[in-house]
């Protein structure tokens, strides 16, 4: 689970971009993190590119295969690329 020390960094949002589990080598819809809804292991990307393929890590028997599900959202105010949060 991701952790975080200053609360006033982040806020909630009802996107549904939060809702998505995200096939590997899918397209990220946007910069954040990332976490494995069969185990857990986070992953952080800049939202340019591809999700980590099915090659990421090994799941142990019995787990689930690798989806992703984004659990924070960068904002940024750059201009684009990197101007593509799920706000
Ligand atoms: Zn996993």
């Amino acid at each position: 689970m991701a952790i975080f020390k200053y609360s006033n960094y982040l806020a909630t949002s009802k996107s549904t971009s939060f809702d998505q589990p995200l096939q590997p080598s899918s397209f990220a819809p946007c910069g954040g993190i990332y976490r494995c809804t069969g185990c857990g292991t986070e992953i952080a990307s800049e939202g340019i590119g591809l999700l980590p393929d099915r090659q990421h890590h090994k799941h142990a028997p019995g787990v689930p295969p690798i989806q992703w599900q984004l659990t924070v959202a960068t904002v940024a105010t750059h201009p684009q690329p990197y101007l593509h949060g799920a706000g």
